[in-house]
């Protein structure tokens, strides 16, 4: 009995003591069984949530074959959105046994900035305009808007042609660097522009020599390229007509012009001119003379080109420059002494005695009376109708009747009108002729804008074959409609 109670006693004591030891080996072998590889040292970017993730267990033994049999948690506090760090305690519980580890938290930014460039990252810029930097923004993850402090270097000489690069770099707080480029192409895209010495449209009489008039070519890069303008094209001044001259230029970019200038070749009127049939011109002369018409025979004589002139009494200080008209060939015809449309519009007689005295003047300048008339306003006039009410039906029959024919015209310069200048007039006059076989001309002496028109519609004429001829007994007259 005494025996069995030692046995007891040993027995418990055994027990108690493995009870014992087990409790300090299974301490001693979750020591032994886990592992902590990292170094003490976290690191989690900033505004990233920190969590256990960085840090590497091992287990090892019999821990190394089950899952989820050991908790981990850490102790202290970690602020994501501050720079800095923060000490940690990770600890890893197996039922109510633990081992704990230090560690220090690093909240760290190395997320570089981002530059947005406004408008694109190639640009092109005309040479001579102005390069205006379109603009950036630079944002970073940790400091938000870092835009002021974007350095950007390069210029741009919009004056010089070639590729320029803008460099655009930023730095957040914690050293982070981002940067950008932005290319800036300056080019010539502008062609040359050539003027011409004696205008586009040159004359020239026949068999004169032809040499090359002048022109200047300048282009907004290369300035003056006078000297690379390439002319090509003949002119032959022993035939007469329109030739076209064509003037070619290329800037040092490649960009081209192209100009032509017509040069026209006329030949002056032989002395012994007669009609041929078509393309005739009448050139008509009203309200003169006056003190331009001396400087328009000039111009007659010198291309030998005889005109029609419907005089008037107006200026009488002029009046021997009738004799001279028709001393160097021209029509003289009857238009009308007074030319006062109140006085000569009143009845027949009063318009017939106006008639009479223009016509006693024609023939104390000329020793001959005049056979052609034109009515001051022409016969589709209706300022008449303010003085006398059908009269114009009346003086076109009473002026065939007494052996003179009438004549209106069917090309206008414009010139009483709202036409005053010399190119305008000129325009009016060719685009007129251009639509006729036969043209009759209205132009007036006593305009000095319409008179310096003259010398370049009768070389354009010429030029374009037209025949010039002074209206006589046998030319068919123009009528316009009467309208009173
Ligand atoms: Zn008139």
């Amino acid at each position: 009995m005494k025996k069995k109670w030692v046995i007891g006693l040993i027995a418990g004591s055994v027990a108690i003591l493995a009870v014992i030891i087990g409790v300090f080996a299974y301490q001693y072998w979750l020591e032994d069984n886990i592992v902590f590889t990292d170094s003490d040292k976290i690191t989690v970017q900033y505004g990233d949530k920190f969590d256990l993730s960085g840090v590497n267990i091992i287990k090892k033994g019999y821990l190394n074959n089950k899952k989820d049999d050991i908790d981990v948690s850490y102790d202290g506090k970690v602020d994501e959105k501050s720079l800095g760090k923060y000490d940690v305690e990770v600890i890893v519980h197996k039922g109510k046994k633990k081992k704990a580890k230090k560690y220090v938290v690093e909240v760290v930014d190395t997320v570089a900035p981002v530059i947005e460039l406004d408008g694109d990252s190639e640009v092109t810029v005309e040479v001579g305009d102005e390069y205006d930097e379109p603009g950036y923004t630079a944002t970073d993850n940790c400091d938000d808007d870092v835009t002021d402090k974007v350095i950007v270097d390069g210029k741009v000489d919009t004056s010089v042609l070639g590729d320029y690069t803008i460099s655009y770099s930023v730095k957040d707080s914690s050293g982070n660097e981002a940067t950008a480029a932005r290319i800036v192409h300056v080019t010539d895209t502008t062609s040359p522009e050539i003027t011409f010495d004696g205008g586009d449209v040159y004359y020239i009489a026949k068999g004169t020599d032809y040499s090359e008039p002048g022109y200047t070519a300048t282009d907004n890069y290369d300035g003056d390229i006078s000297d690379k303008v390439e002319v090509s094209g003949t002119v032959d001044t022993n035939t007469s007509g329109k030739y076209t001259l064509t003037y070619t230029v290329k800037d040092s970019a490649g960009n081209q012009t192209e100009a032509s200038r017509t040069v026209r070749v006329y030949s002056p009127m032989s002395v012994d001119t007669v009609n041929p049939g078509s393309k005739v011109v009448y050139l008509t002369f009203d309200d003169g003379p006056g003190p331009y018409t001396a400087q328009l025979l000039d111009i007659l004589d010198k291309y030998n080109v005889k005109a029609t002139f419907f005089v008037t009494n107006t200026h009488p200080d002029y009046q021997n420059l009738i004799a001279q008209e028709a001393q160097r060939g021209h029509t003289i015809a009857i238009h009308s002494a007074s030319h006062d449309y109140a006085r000569i519009y009143q009845n027949v007689d009063a318009y017939f005695k106006d008639f009479d005295e223009m016509n006693n003047i024609i023939i104390a300048q000329t020793g001959k009376s005049a056979d052609i008339v034109r009515f001051p306003g022409g016969s589709s006039n209706t300022i008449s109708a303010r003085y006398c009410s059908g009269i114009m039906s009346q003086l076109v029959y009473e002026v065939e009747d007494r052996g003179f024919q009438y004549c209106d015209w069917n090309v206008s310069s414009g010139d009483a009108g709202g036409t005053t200048s010399t190119g305008e007039v000129f325009c009016n006059v060719t685009e007129g002729i251009s639509r006729n076989n036969i043209s009759i001309v209205l132009q007036h002496d006593i305009k000095d804008f319409s008179v310096n028109a003259v010398e370049q519609i009768i070389q354009w004429g010429l030029s374009e074959g037209y025949t010039f001829l002074p209206i006589t007994a046998q030319t068919p007259m123009s009528h316009h409609g009467v309208n009173n």
